[in-house]
């Protein structure tokens, strides 16, 4: 796997650069490229996309790419600054390039994001990410293809993985702790019965959490869970009135580690938490 790098503005492009919103886009694309490509992943490590801002090199770096990859609504911040200061620069959102039932967000504040944690539309992205980065680079795009075809499958073998793994779990009570994990709930049959953090970033209200707690001891269910990118205080306060493991999930990721990976280790948290 090639590590998503940071460029300095003196850096000259000799490969098209593509740049990434959040991790899990990054490694799909790098997946793809290859070695044909540079991809540059903006959030960085340990920072949710909710509570994120780019700073001014990041904007450098936007205006220098020949493509720029996001998944749309958790990401807007990229969307902005492609308007900002690379307005012709191709802009592939997915989340309005592949088809899919949309999920209402628990706000009220339109469709839910998430859908990179599903990797049944993560398949489907494949392409379409094919598709964006030969239109850049049309020498590479056999080389797109075969590498495009080759995580196909690899997504196919993590879905039917991921699936005889939670089978056990399926129709059990599930407690995110941002509303980040419903396209995963729904292809896998987890009932997402509550968050504890309805708006990522800001802490919730001693109300919501006391419901969150009626919910879980309710379900039965044997855990909840915190994020590693966002203060995991309120899953902690949760956790212990409710009377339930806490465990940590990761729906973002961090550089060298593949999207297969992060899947595979966040399945093992849930199946390892809600287990007898
Ligand atoms: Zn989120």
């Amino acid at each position: 796997m090639v590590a998503a790098v940071a460029l300095s503005a003196t850096v000259a492009f000799a490969r098209p650069s593509v740049v990434a919103s959040i991790h899990p886009y990054a490694d799909l694309l790098e997946q793809i490229g290859g070695t044909r490509i540079t991809v540059v992943q903006l959030l960085p490590s340990g920072a949710s996309p909710h509570t994120f801002d780019p700073t001014p090199s990041q904007a450098r770096t936007v205006a220098q790419a020949d493509l720029v990859v996001m998944n749309g609504g958790v990401d807007d911040w990229l969307r902005q600054l492609v308007a900002a200061v690379a307005p012709k620069t191709r802009l592939l959102v997915v989340s309005q390039a592949i088809e899919y039932q949309p999920i209402q967000g628990t706000d009220g504040a339109g469709t839910n994001p998430h859908i990179w944690l599903d990797p049944k539309l993560m398949e489907q992205a494949v392409p379409v990410m094919v598709d964006a980065m030969a239109a850049v680079d049309p020498a590479d795009r056999a080389t797109f293809e075969t590498n495009g075809a080759s995580l196909i499958a690899s997504l196919e073998v993590l879905d039917r993985e991921l699936a005889a793994e939670l089978a056990p779990l399926r129709g059990q009570a599930f407690v995110p702790f941002h509303d980040a994990w419903p396209y995963f709930a729904r292809h896998y049959g987890l009932d997402l019965i509550a968050s504890i953090e309805p708006s990522p970033g800001r802490e919730p209200s001693p109300r919501h959490i006391a419901a969150a707690v009626a919910e879980i001891r309710k379900s039965g269910t044997r855990a909840v869970f915190g994020e590693r990118q966002l203060n995991p205080r309120p899953a902690e306060v949760v956790a212990q009135a409710a009377g339930v493991r806490l465990a940590l999930l990761d729906p973002i990721g961090d550089t060298g580690e593949s999207y297969q990976d992060l899947m595979r280790a966040n399945v093992a948290t849930i199946v390892h938490a809600l287990r007898p």
